[in-house]
């Protein structure tokens, strides 16, 4: 299985000819031009490395490693700009992996990138999905690392919201999570649109898990939130 790598970067050239370097070196790349976009990516655990730009749009990104590091230790190398001494110090302070100075060399990169794996703990990394285990509720399996949810040998398609609002409700069997705390996990601190859209999402994934194969799984405890009960 390939190593995935999101590379955060808003100047398309240097994205473009990153991708193209580490697609030829046989990873597998996702790319946010911005940093929100990014940082929900990172998020979601699909990756094993991030190469993080530091000067972006929407969000800085200092800003994304500073939110991230709450949830993942995935490793993070900083693209920065030459000499901006500050931004290597206070990265590597907010956790992340290495740093490498923009303009580079391809090898450097590479390089780096290998250390960076090596370093991460086994368990963290997507890549390692044969050792990771999956979240299962009776016959309901998620496979976090490959991203695949399926009911006994049903396929289930979620998109990566709905995925990421069972991931949170699975992760936290027989606890009620209140909407604000769904909101925080899956949506992010700064989500900013309508607050019923828990509820919208948890109805999106009864209509294509609970309705379809006639299990209650989602409860909702009224005035409080949503549960995943334990068996
Ligand atoms: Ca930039």
């Amino acid at each position: 299985m390939s190593v995935k790598i999101l590379l955060i970067e808003d100047e398309e050239k240097i994205a473009r000819f990153t991708e193209l370097e580490l697609v030829h070196e046989g990873y597998e790349v996702g790319k946010a031009a911005d940093g929100r976009t990014g940082l929900e990516m990172a998020k979601s655990g699909a990756y094993d490395l991030v190469l993080l730009d530091i000067m972006l749009p929407e969000l800085s990104g200092m800003e994304v490693l500073r939110r991230l590091r709450k949830t993942s230790q995935v490793p993070v190398i900083m693209l920065t700009a030459r000499d901006a001494v500050m931004d290597k110090v206070s990265g590597l302070d907010m956790g992340a992996d290495d740093y490498i100075t923009k303009p580079f060399a391809i090898e450097e990169l590479l390089a780096r990138i290998r250390v960076a794996l090596k370093k991460a703990p086994k368990t963290e990394t997507a890549a390692a999905a044969g050792e990771e285990k999956p979240l299962v509720y009776g016959r309901l399996r998620m496979d976090t690392a490959r991203h695949t949810v399926t009911y006994g040998d049903a396929p289930i398609d979620l998109t990566k919201r709905e995925f990421l609002l069972l991931r949170t409700l699975l992760e936290n069997k027989s606890i009620v999570l209140s909407r604000d705390t769904l909101l925080e996990r899956v949506w992010g601190y700064d989500y900013m649109g309508e607050t019923n859209v828990v509820d919208v999402y948890v109805y999106y994934l009864r209509n294509k898990i609970d309705d379809v194969f006639g299990e209650k799984i989602i409860h909702t405890v009224r005035g409080i939130g949503y549960v995943i009960k334990d068996k």
